[in-house]
């Protein structure tokens, strides 16, 4: 019985939190890192509240001293102290208002996402593994273009680099490279069978013009976040100029 479990506290949220196992199907988002959540996780306890955590985020520790910001410790903040209430991320560009980790001194914001990030990485395509860089592998005023999406990457934010095939990509694997395999040993989607040929058929074609959909709604999303966090960065640097 999913009741007889404890409820817990966190910081982050004023109702008890109770564990629970997202499932795929539950397309659930996590209150904190604002990504994908299957698996281990807690849930509001609240019926009518939508709030969920990893487990590891629920596990964040406080205060984090990380690598791309020696200088000083970052705090985890539960949400972005900004009057906008969304911070731009130092480490992939893009806006977030879910958990972060901050220096309020240096105004330096991450994704907890972006934090946990690996050091290295084996990148499907490349022979040799990318190091993390927490900046552009150019230094020297040289515009880096990403080798898979060709787009800029800004000097300031994190790459991906193979020093030995001048190879780099954005901090996030590009779009180029997440093509889902077709085919390859069925989706799984078995939780509804009509029994019928021609239903099973064209329940395929409608969950493929969902799927469809829904990677359309993304990229709006997506785009739509970009330009936000490229303003927001813009206007936070611009006000810092200022004082
Ligand atoms: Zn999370
Ligand atoms: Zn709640
Ligand atoms: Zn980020
Ligand atoms: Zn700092
Ligand atoms: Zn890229
Ligand atoms: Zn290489």
């Amino acid at each position: 019985m999913a009741s007889s479990k404890p409820a817990v506290r966190h910081p982050s949220h004023n109702h008890p939190l109770r564990s629970h196992k997202a499932q795929a199907e539950e397309e659930i988002i996590c209150s904190g890192c604002d990504l994908d959540l299957i698996g281990a996780a807690f849930k509001c306890t609240k019926s009518e509240c939508d709030y969920f955590l990893h487990k590891s985020c629920f596990e964040l520790p406080r205060e984090n001293r990380h690598k791309s910001h020696p200088e000083h410790p970052l705090t985890l903040l539960y949400s972005p102290t900004y009057e906008s209430s969304a911070f731009a991320c130092d480490a992939c560009g893009e806006y977030g208002s879910g958990f972060s980790y901050n220096c309020s001194i240096c105004k330096y914001d991450v994704h907890v996402g972006c934090v946990s990030m690996p050091e290295t990485v084996e990148r499907e395509g490349h022979a040799h593994p990318l190091t993390l860089l927490y900046r552009s592998p150019y230094q020297n005023g040289l515009i880096f273009n990403c080798d898979e999406c060709h787009d800029t990457v800004p000097d300031n934010l994190w790459s991906y680099y193979c020093k030995k095939c001048d190879y780099g990509t954005h901090l996030h694997s590009c779009a180029v490279e997440e093509e889902p395999k077709r085919g390859g040993g069925g989706s799984g989607n078995t939780s509804r069978n009509n029994g019928g040929r021609s239903s099973a058929a064209s329940d395929l074609l409608s969950a493929m013009l969902k799927a469809q959909r829904e990677m359309e709604r993304m990229q709006i999303e997506l785009d739509m976040a970009m330009q936000s966090a490229k303003i927001a960065k813009k206007s936070r640097k611009h006000m810092l100029k200022m004082i």
